[in-house]
């Protein structure tokens, strides 16, 4: 079969690899339809070292079952189902707590499993982690669908982290995919205001699509000045940082009003928190991680079955296979917002 390695910084390859099969009874086999490249997958592509075995890619993906282990016992070939990012097994303490994330035994796609960016996944744990999808294969929700398996999940747990609500006053940091589905979750919870930190004008007008009702496009010292001016100068409730670097996040403890809260989705890039004294100071919250996108997919299939939230429109490029290598490059230079990959 066919999928995407990264071989080191800038050099991604779609190869022939082994064929995914079946390896334990707990396992399902799929053939990927739909896959995507995530802003994360970009952090590699700046930065990987050169590795002679290469790294398999994607973690967003929706399939067909082809073939299921003989203890699965939730899922028949012929579903269509949605993978989110990680794998998890449903039944352990964190699992159960809807921390599919620190599942006792789960994991991550790609590295030696199989990845989403490719013909086909062998799925460990296949019962806890697929979600069956109530939609044919070639439905025109599919790109909302394949959001469940990360941004859009990822958007609602900044949310939830943030503690974003009825009546509060959100700020988003991150005008990528994230931070595009954080807007969405954060109206969905029911917050009155939603102010964008963002400045690439196509993205700034999904922003404004989705329900934010102010952007600011200035940075550090001066995007806080604004922040404080659109809330009445005491700051937001709610903070969801959907970037990870130093600035994004100093900005986000910054703008956070005195017992607010931020929730951080952005991978940090470096391993210690910038601005945290004035935080303290402020009773701010810091809380988030890394989404348990699983404990959300049934909870937000509804809102994207019945066109309520349409957190698809973050795909503004769609490609096959081959082009994978050309979507990260696009995604990398700001071209591309989201690239969805048909197979
Ligand atoms: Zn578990």
């Amino acid at each position: 079969m066919r999928a995407t390695v990264m071989y080191g910084a800038g050099d991604v390859r779609v190869e022939s690899v082994p064929d995914a099969r079946i390896a334990e009874p707990t396992d399902a086999l799929l053939t990927v339809t739909r896959s995507c490249i995530c802003g994360s997958d970009l952090w590699p592509y700046k930065k990987m070292e050169r590795s002679a075995s290469g790294r398999r890619m994607g973690h967003e993906f929706i399939g067909i079952i082809e073939a299921v282990g003989t203890s699965v016992r939730t899922l028949k070939k012929g579903d269509v189902v949605v993978a989110p990012f990680a794998w998890s097994d449903g039944t352990c303490e964190f699992c159960r707590q809807g921390l599919q994330t620190s599942c006792l035994h789960g994991g991550f796609w790609g590295g030696a499993l199989d990845g989403g960016q490719g013909e086909a996944v062998r799925v460990p744990q296949a019962d806890g982690t697929l979600v069956v999808l109530p939609v044919g294969v070639d439905d025109a929700l599919m790109p909302g669908l394949l959001t469940l398996s990360d941004v859009m999940g990822t958007g609602h747990h900044a949310a939830l982290a943030a503690k974003a609500g009825s009546g509060k006053i959100v700020a988003v940091v991150g005008d990528g995919a994230v931070g595009l589905c954080g807007i969405i979750a954060a109206r969905r919870l029911g917050a009155e205001q939603v102010i964008l930190l963002g400045r690439h004008p196509a993205r700034i007008a999904l922003a404004r699509e989705f329900g934010a009702t102010d952007i600011v496009s200035e940075r550090g010292e001066e995007a806080v000045a604004r922040v404080r001016d659109l809330t009445g100068g005491l700051g937001a409730h709610s903070v969801l940082e959907c970037v990870g670097h130093d600035e994004s996040t100093a900005t986000a403890l910054a703008i956070a009003r005195a017992g607010g809260a931020v929730g951080r989705v952005g991978v940090p890039q470096s391993s210690s928190i910038p601005a945290a004294v004035p935080a303290f100071f402020a009773n701010v919250t810091i809380a988030g991680g890394p989404a348990p996108v699983r404990a959300y997919i049934e909870d937000l299939l509804p809102d994207v079955v019945e066109g309520r939230i349409e957190p698809g429109k973050v795909f503004d490029r769609v490609t096959d296979l081959d082009g994978v290598p050309d979507g990260y490059r696009a995604m990398n230079d700001r071209e591309a917002i989201k690239v969805l990959i048909e197979i």
